[in-house]
């Protein structure tokens, strides 16, 4: 019942985790991670054993996705709106899924002024909108 997890973990540590001969717990340089092919998504330690990943939710089609596909967009102190490309900017954040359609969603409901809990001026839909075109 509450095993599946547990069992696709042991085969992956049998299947992929040896091709890696970098110790566990060991920093990685960036070079070295790139040469250890392990498949975009699945994010093994070397134990075999499944990285928290941690997951945000789409404010347009609330599906579940790892933070890194989503974009953040974030209110900052000063109230400015603006796509946070590195995740780190600090202020309250919603996210998005890199689609047209979700944007649009966002914008054209008012998903993400409720989410930010700030109304949008012109300028940031304009950024936005412009962002948006690149998808
Ligand atoms: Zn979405």
């Amino acid at each position: 019942m509450n095993s599946p997890t547990y069992v696709a973990g042991a085969r992956l540590s049998g299947a992929q985790s040896r091709a890696c001969t970098v110790p566990r717990g060991a920093s990685v340089p960036s070079v070295a991670r790139e040469n250890c092919r392990i498949g975009e998504g699945t994010e093994l330690t070397q134990s075999g054993k499944r990285k928290h990943i941690p997951q945000r939710t789409c404010i347009a089609c609330r599906s579940k996705r790892p933070k890194r596909e989503l974009v953040r967009i974030v209110r900052a102190p000063d109230g400015d709106v603006a796509v946070d490309k590195t995740g780190k900017q600090s202020g309250r954040g919603a996210y998005l899924c890199p689609t047209r359609e979700c944007w649009h969603r966002a914008l054209s409901e008012g998903l993400l002024s409720r989410a930010l809990r700030v109304s949008l001026t012109e300028e940031t839909r304009t950024c936005l909108d412009e962002y948006v075109a690149g998808f």
